[in-house]
Parts: structure tokens; C-alpha cells; sequence
């Protein structure tokens, strides 16, 4: 471990969510929930922290969502933007500014920044054929293009990927590729962009990192890190042709915006300044003073951009400091599969907070117990239910619960004074003593579960203290030791709101409000003297409650429901090849009657039919045998092909085919004409 440097402020960063959607548990649990755990406890310790969030609200996709709802990109960000400011509130992320990467302050910001670097000829300028619609005169991103995917065929694949087989493409791939713009045929055309050479960089990111950061980023960062860098790094574009985003602030640029990879990272130094500019404090110092430390809470889909791409232009700037730790987290399952926006797999925090209202702190435990930080976790509304019954309710709730009433009680809510102190009792506030500091250890190294679970080990203490000391028993034969043991509990509790409070903080405010305290600081905590004797408690009341089975069968029936109507989306197969219409023509269908009806022997699907077509009675072989019995079917009228070329199946010639419908489950209907038209009639 490297030798620890005292820093005069902290400047934490979050992953600015993509405002295109609301945000779920998957992005609370990877990225906010420990960002705000950890910034809590720096300020309880009393540092100088300076927690940041924003909206990512350019790029193409965003652009895509607003002309498919006929808005401009600005009202979807101003939508989603609302919804996800809002959920961070409720969910009590405390940052100290909530920003935006629309605001003119940011916009500013990346063009400044782009304009030191491209003065300093840092960028590498270069030339290539990119697709251009000619009647809209828009060049063309990858996902403004579709065509025919090149492995599966599928015709509505778009440019950067094919949504039916999965395949990573180029618009260069596809076949057949049209504008989305206008659906004409896009033409190649050649455009200019700049490039952040990250390959010159490469051996300054490989003793910064590979050498300097092998001991204090975690594993996982560290990790990929090393191999993005021994895989040989590119220049990657830094702007591109959209009318959407920060303008590059050069000539001939007409049309080209910063990529939003480039001009993102930027918005957490524009919602520094525009806290600065809001509270009238200085924002430089948490970004160019070398004892202030940057640290980037990310998940690990942003780990390039955060510890190879954004401290190369930092570097390159050359005024800023570099993020001394990026602590990303991996992946967040739900109920064991991956979430997911399009599939509708998520729990959504809008909808989580109109079913369990007020239960912002279960949600918060729950995520960090579960947390993943070093390997993907998943997220189980069994489990939600046993956590929060079995360890919120009957371990923490139902201590501090104990505790007041049985004080209520006894010393009409009022502090009792210790008398002596016994062994035990001695043990206990010793352990109390030195949690504090275990907690502090683990959130100081980034490690969540570990924090909450010493956390918990405070109430666990309490909890176990109280119920062996057993002081109901023995209030009316020795009162006074009821006080010592009364005391000692309350001051457990007391302690708990202190260190509980990062970790829950709408519980910890209660539990202070129950003890008729006042927030109080870290450095409190551990003491056996935080209630004074005498002080006087609020009314008991409860801090958790009991979540029922009929609760968590309703969200899992949800999510049964969604994964219902996802399996049919899915089955849905693509649509085939274009056929002109003579193609069509070419098929003779008519109305037809079942007259005979008998299974083929030794099949499992095969029938053998007798049809009236009206021109003749034929044979014909069908796979419908799982779906009719064939005595239930004489009579009916369907729909079948004539002109099909006779062929044996298990030794019977077919003479035709009969027309069904299969639904996403496999199963087979008669395609039949809807009135009792007379066999021979034309099927077109
Ligand atoms: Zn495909």
C-alpha cells in the first residue's frame, strides 16, 4: 500500500448518466450509491469534499430518441433530465451540484478545453470517406444508417450494430445500406476530424498506471487497464459530424461537434465552476492543486475513458490534476440476469419509490450488501425481503426499538446516569470503541460491503448486549443496574446514528431525531458519553418495517411478466427478402375441405390428408399432428398451395401444402378462409 498523503480537499466525481432514460438499481449500486456513501463520511470526518454530478445529454442516441418522437434532442434531455436529478434526491445523493452538460457553462468549458489542446497541436488532423446523405446534407453516423447485416441477413440492421444477431458492425459492413434521414442511398464523401493521438501517450499512461498504480487501484481497474495499454493504443476521433453538442471552436468546423466521450469527462470541471460561480467559492484548487484528490466513482464500461482517455487530456492540458484513485464497480444482475433498458429488465427508482415509499434506506442497504465490487452480483427480491427483515428490522430496528421503549418505561424516557460498570459491559464499549475506526478503514479503502457489515456488527453488538443483560428481569430487584445497562444500550444507539448515517441516512436522521440529537461528527464516534444523563428521548417509534410475502410476489410476478413478454417479442422472426409481385403471382392457394384424416404410423407430426380442392381430391402429408386430431378435423375448410411439386414424405406422395399460422410458442393453427366460400376459390 502506498504511503498515504494528507489531502486539503477532495474532489469526487460521478458517472454522468446518459439522459436518454430514467436510471435503475443497476446504476445506483455500481456508481452513485457508493459515491455517496464515501463522500458522507469524508464530510462527517469533517474533510473539504466537493461531490459532482451532471447529465450527459449529447450524442447520437439521444438525437435518434428525438426524431423518433418527432421532439428536438433538447426535450428529451429536459425530460430525463428531470427524472434523474429527481431520483438522486429522493434516494438522497448528496451531491453539491447536480449539473448538465446542455448548460452554456459547460459549453464554454469543452470548447475551451478542446482550443488549449488544438493550440497546443496536440490533436492530429486527418481526412477520411465517411456516408453522406445528399438530399438532407448530413454526414452520417453509424446509427443514422441501415442495410442488410453481412452474417444473418437481417435488412434493418444498423450501422454500429445488428439488433438480430447481435454482431458489432461498421456502416461499412452492411449491404444495401439507406439513410435514415431520407432512406436514399447514402454516397461517401470525405470529411476532416481530430484525433487524440493516445498512442503517443502511451508509455507516460504506462508508468502512471502500470508502474505507479499497481498497488491502490483495485484489481479489476488495474487490470484493464494493463491490457487496454499492452494491446497498443489508437488515436480516437475527438470530433464528428452532428448537429447536436459542443461546436469545435475552430474554422472550417461548420458541422462538427466534440465527441461526447471528449466533451463528457469535461462536464465534471463545468459543474465544478458553476457550483463556484452558485456558492461564490474558488473551483480551481479541487482541479489544479496538487493536495487536492480526484476521485471518479465509474462503472466498468467507463474504466478507458476515466483512467486511460480523460488523464490523457488532463495531462495534455497540462493545468489539471490526475484522479489519484478510480474505484469502478462491476455489474449489477437482477433476479440472475443481466439488466437491461430495452428489455425493460430493471428495477426502475421512480417505480421502486411509489411501491415501497419511504424505504430509500432498504433500497441503499440492500445495494451495498449486495454491492459489486469486484466480481458482477445480482439483486433478488428474496433477498431484498431478508435483509431487510432479518437484519434491518430484527437486528438494528429492533435494538433501538428495545432500547427506548424499555427506557420510556423505566426512566419515563429520560437518560439513566451508569452506576458501575461490569466486566461485560467493559468488553462492550471497548468494541465499541474501535468499530468506528474498522469502518473507516474499509470505506477509506473502497470497500463497501466490508463497511456496512462492521456497520451492522455495531448493532449486532447492541442487539446481542441487550438481549443477554436481560434487564426486564431484573428492573425491580436491581434498578440501578438496569441503569448501567439502559445507559450503555442508549449510547450504543447513539453512536449508531453516526456511523449508520452514510450508509442510511433518512434512518440515521430518524434515530437522531428519536434521541433528540443532533447530527453529530465521526470523530464522536466510539464515545460512551454522547448522551448526557438526564437528556431527554423523543417518543420510540419504529425505524424499519417488516416488508411482507405478498409485497415481493408482487414485483416478482412483475418481472415474470416482463420476461414473458419479452420471450414472445423476441421469437418474432425478421422479415424475409423483398419478392416482386410476379413472384407471388406465381402461387396457386385455394379453398380446400378436409375430407379424410389419419395419422402418418411411426410419426410424431404428420398427418395424412384427403382434400377436396374443388379441382380434384389429393393427398396431402402434414406436419399438424401435435395440434389436431384428426377426427376432430374432417369438414374443415383451409387454405392450400396446388401448385407445390409433389414430393414423398415417409413414403406417401404429398400433393401440396396447407397453409397455418405458428405463434412464438410453436404452436400450429388452419389459416381458413372467414365465410364458407366454395372449394376452388382463389386464395390471393
Ligand atoms: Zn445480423
Amino acid at each position: 500500500m502506498a504511503e498515504k498523503k494528507k489531502f486539503a480537499r477532495y474532489t469526487v466525481t460521478s458517472a454522468l448518466p446518459y439522459a436518454n432514460g430514467p436510471i435503475h438499481i443497476g446504476h445506483l449500486a455500481g456508481v452513485y450509491v457508493p459515491a455517496d456513501i464515501y463522500v458522507r463520511y469524508m464530510r462527517s470526518r469533517g474533510e473539504d469534499v466537493l461531490f459532482i454530478g451532471g447529465s450527459d445529454e449529447h450524442g447520437v442516441p439521444i438525437t435518434i430518441k428525438a426524431r423518433q418522437q418527432g421532439v428536438t434532442p433538447q426535450q428529451i434531455v429536459d425530460k430525463y433530465h428531470g427524472i434523474i436529478k429527481k431520483a438522486f434526491e429522493d434516494f438522497g445523493i448528496s451531491f453539491d451540484i447536480y449539473s448538465r452538460t446542455s448548460n452554456q457553462i459547460h459549453h464554454e468549458t469543452a470548447s475551451d478545453f478542446f482550443k488549449t489542446l488544438y493550440d497546443k497541436d496536440e490533436f492530429v488532423e486527418k481526412t477520411s470517406e465517411q456516408y453522406y446523405d445528399e438530399s438532407s446534407q448530413h454526414f452520417l453516423a453509424d446509427r443514422y444508417i441501415t442495410g442488410t447485416c453481412p452474417h444473418c441477413n437481417f435488412e434493418k440492421a444498423y450501422g454500429d450494430q445488428c439488433e438480430n444477431c447481435g454482431t458489432s458492425l461498421s456502416a461499412d459492413d452492411l449491404i444495401n445500406p439507406v439513410s435514415v434521414l431520407s432512406g436514399n442511398k447514402p454516397v461517401k464523401k470525405a470529411t476532416k476530424h481530430w484525433y487524440l493521438p493516445l498512442d503517443k501517450y502511451e508509455s507516460w499512461l504506462r508508468e502512471w498506471i502500470v508502474e505507479g498504480h499497481k498497488d491502490d487501484w483495485k484489481v479489476n481497474v488495474y487490470g484493464q487497464c494493463k491490457s487496454w495499454i499492452d494491446l497498443g493504443l489508437q488515436p480516437r476521433a475527438v470530433t464528428r459530424d452532428l448537429d447536436w453538442g459542443v461546436k469545435v471552436p475552430v474554422e472550417g468546423a461548420d458541422g462538427k461537434v466534440l465527441y461526447v466521450w471528449f466533451d463528457a469527462p469535461i462536464g465534471y470541471i463545468s459543474a465544478t465552476r458553476e457550483w463556484a460561480e452558485k456558492t461564490g467559492k474558488e473551483w480551481e484548487p479541487y482541479w489544479k492543486s496538487d493536495d487536492s484528490r480526484l476521485i471518479h466513482f465509474i462503472g466498468k464500461d467507463n474504466i478507458v475513458f476515466h483512467c486511460i482517455i480523460f488523464p490523457s487530456m488532463l495531462k495534455q492540458e497540462g493545468s489539471y490534476i490526475l484522479p489519484d484513485n478510480v474505484p469502478a464497480f462491476e455489474f449489477l444482475n437482477l433476479e440472475n440476469d443481466k439488466i437491461s433498458t430495452s428489455r425493460n429488465w430493471a428495477v426502475w427508482l421512480h417505480e421502486y419509490l411509489e411501491e415501497f415509499p419511504g424505504k430509500q434506506d432498504v433500497l441503499r442497504y440492500v445495494l451495498t450488501a449486495n454491492a459489486p465490487e469486484t466480481k458482477d452480483n445480482d439483486f433478488t427480491w428474496k433477498d431484498f425481503q431478508a435483509r431487510n427483515n432479518n437484519e434491518l428490522l430484527a437486528i438494528f430496528g429492533n435494538f433501538v426499538n428495545r432500547t427506548l421503549v424499555l427506557t420510556k418505561k423505566y426512566f419515563d424516557g429520560k437518560v439513566p446516569a451508569p452506576v458501575e460498570f461490569s466486566e461485560p459491559d467493559k468488553v462492550v464499549l471497548a468494541e465499541l470503541n474501535e468499530l468506528p475506526s474498522r469502518i473507516g478503514r474499509s470505506l477509506e479503502n473502497f470497500r463497501f460491503r466490508e463497511a456496512l457489515n462492521e456497520m451492522m456488527n455495531m448493532a449486532r453488538l447492541g442487539n446481542k448486549y441487550l438481549t443477554d443483560a436481560e434487564p426486564w428481569k431484573i428492573f425491580k430487584t436491581d434498578p440501578e443496574r438496569v441503569q448501567t445497562i439502559l445507559n450503555v444500550s442508549l449510547q450504543i444507539c447513539a453512536n449508531l446514528s453516526i456511523v449508520a448515517a452514510p450508509f442510511l441516512p433518512f434512518s440515521a436522521n430518524k434515530l437522531s431525531n428519536l434521541l433528540n440529537l443532533p447530527a453529530m461528527d465521526w470523530s464522536m464516534a466510539g464515545s460512551p458519553k454522547l448522551l448526557p444523563d438526564g437528556h431527554q428521548l423523543n417518543e420510540p417509534a419504529f425505524l424499519f418495517d417488516k416488508i411482507e410475502d405478498a409485497e415481493i410476489d408482487v414485483q416478482v410476478q412483475k418481472l415474470l411478466e416482463t420476461k414473458k413478454a419479452n420471450q414472445q417479442e423476441t421469437k418474432i422472426s425478421p422479415v424475409k427478402e423483398n419478392i416482386e409481385y410476379d413472384d407471388f403471382a406465381k402461387l396457386d392457394i385455394r379453398v380446400g375441405t378436409i375430407i379424410e384424416a389419419e395419422k402418418v404410423p411411426k410419426t410424431k407430426k404428420l398427418l395424412k390428408l384427403l382434400i377436396d380442392t374443388g379441382i380434384d381430391k389429393r393427398t396431402v402429408v402434414s406436419g399438424i399432428a401435435e395440434h389436431y386430431e384428426p377426427e376432430k378435423i374432417i369438414g374443415k375448410k383451409v387454405s392450400i398451395l396446388v401448385n407445390l411439386a409433389p414430393k414423398k414424405l415417409k413414403g406417401i406422395e404429398s400433393n401440396g401444402m396447407i397453409l397455418s399460422a405458428e405463434n412464438s410458442e410453436g404452436a400450429l393453427c388452419f389459416v381458413s378462409p372467414e365465410h364458407d366460400f366454395n372449394n376452388g376459390s382463389e386464395i390471393k
